[in-house]
């Protein structure tokens, strides 16, 4: 039973018997987000909930998978927390910061009187920590997402789950936008254990859903209006089901009816091999984008991270990468002040910022994280130098995308119409073929496949205007 949590109570008179789902109460046969046309007088109970989601890109498609759980469920999803009688947060634990401000939230929200339930790896790897201090009613690991609706609607009092259960959710339809892009979780947690990350920790090893699953949330989503999907996961080259591997996924999934583009994250560099390059130039629909985290310049401090590559075999792979994609669009991450980072392995990285050319890096000042090898070495860099480190890094960064991104004015490009753009008014946000994005000076409908000629810079954002010629 909920009664804090219940609103809209209405009164019908109807004939017929409707799904929802039920429960009785003491003042009747209660309906939670459905109608029961059976019962004379029903009241009519709609749970109203805001998802907030923090971290990555396996983060954004599980709420996705989220949705869909509270939508059967019958409960509401709102825009906005003050509209909402409960809060799910799904956690990030990658850097402290994305720690500080889900705590952060969850404590406001507990303090406004709504139910907080705190899911994702955070919950997983601090859930005593959290309950302890109050700052969640529920605490759930990335594997326990089934639980939420039985805890918002109090069909599960017990709070207790259990958080070493491994889930891969493959029989889940992720809930839809209005969006033509979408992201399918292709597999789950992680094997590799790099000496500063928590995701094996809270996500557990490596587990892929099997095709068949697959195809039928790709068909569904296609089936939705979707034209581009990135398959996910967090070594998604280690993708293995049986005998299919990456490549054979990406083969079979490109042959679907109506998918125009397909993209795959996130990549580890020490995986990607000659042949699968090869394999991946053969598929029309395949974005001519890699993100390929290099972290460190400096084998040293890679073979600390325990990464698996030095910096020869990684712009080997590049070379491969460019050789089979001659306009890829390559994107990277970059790590700062890993314990024991010297200025001189600093400066390594800078200049494979420059050498490489990446088209676009995420770059972090590196966190300590409880529970990793790397928290336990010795020679930490202070943290003042690690932030100078990471403007530096960003500087340099911000220098080359420009140049690249100056490189392409005057060319004409097809663009694809991927949303509105967040600013500018009549504009949309577009993509090249290598998942470049640009900002269409012209509204256009999405999923729209245009020619267009990219005109200008607006800081390092690349402006382009249709020509008239509609592709498809
Ligand atoms: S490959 Fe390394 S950095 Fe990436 S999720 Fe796995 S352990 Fe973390």
């Amino acid at each position: 039973m909920c009664y804090g949590d219940v609103t809209g109570v209405i009164s019908l008179e109807l004939g017929a018997q409707a799904p929802g789902n039920y429960e009785n109460t003491p003042e009747g046969y209660g309906c939670y987000g459905g109608v029961d046309y059976g019962a004379r007088f029903v009241r009519i109970f709609i749970m109203d909930c805001f998802l907030k989601v923090y971290g990555c890109q396996m983060n954004a498609a599980d709420s996705h998978l989220v949705s869909r759980l509270l939508a059967d469920a019958g409960i509401r999803e709102v825009s906005e927390p003050s509209e909402a009688q409960a809060v799910v947060l799904l956690t990030c634990s990658v850097r402290q910061h994305a720690e500080d401000r889900a705590w952060g939230f969850a404590r406001t929200m507990r303090g406004l009187g709504k139910k907080v339930i705190l899911a994702g790896c955070m919950g997983k790897l601090r859930g005593n920590e959290l309950v302890r201090e109050g700052a969640a009613d529920f605490v759930l690991g990335p594997d326990e997402y089934r639980r939420i609706p039985d805890l918002l609607l109090g069909r599960d009092g017990s709070g207790q789950g259990n958080p070493e259960s491994l889930e891969t959710y493959g029989d889940l339809l992720p809930a839809t936008t209005n969006s033509v892009s979408a992201s399918v979780a292709v597999m789950r947690g992680c094997n590799n254990f790099c000496t500063y990350c928590v995701v094996p920790y809270a996500r557990g090893p490596e587990r892929s859903i099997a095709y068949p699953d697959l195809e039928r949330q790709l068909r569904y989503l296609l089936d939705q209006g979707v034209k581009e999907i990135f398959l996910l996961g967090q070594n998604v080259l280690a993708y293995r089901h049986g005998d299919m591997k990456l490549i054979e996924l990406l083969e079979r999934a490109a042959r679907l009816e109506g998918l125009d583009r397909l993209g795959f994250l996130t990549s580890h560099p020490r995986d990607l091999s000659c042949e699968m390059i090869r394999r991946m130039a053969d598929i029309p629909q395949l974005l001519h984008f890699f993100h390929l985290p290099l972290q460190s310049a400096s084998d040293r401090v890679l073979k600390q991270m325990r990464r698996g590559y030095g910096l020869a075999e990684y712009e080997e792979k590049i070379g491969w990468v460019r050789s089979a994609f001659p306009d890829v669009y390559l994107s990277t991450d970059l790590m700062v002040g890993f314990p024991g980072e010297s200025e001189e392995d600093f400066e390594l990285t800078l200049d494979a910022v420059r050498r490489i050319g990446f088209d676009f890096a995420y770059m972090f000042a590196y966190s300590e994280r409880p529970g990793t090898k790397a928290a336990d070495m010795a020679e930490k860099v202070p943290v003042a130098e690690r932030k100078r480190r990471l403007a530096e890094l960003i500087d340099r960064q911000n220098e080359v995308t420009r140049r690249r991104a100056e490189g392409l004015v005057g060319t004409e490009e097809e663009v694809f119409v991927a949303a509105p753009a967040p600013r500018g008014k009549g504009a949309m946000l577009a993509e090249l073929k290598n998942y470049r994005p640009v900002i269409l000076n012209h509204t256009a409908r999405l999923g729209q496949r245009l020619q267009a000629r990219l005109v200008g810079l607006r800081g390092r954002s690349i402006i382009a205007e249709p020509l008239a010629k509609e592709v498809a």
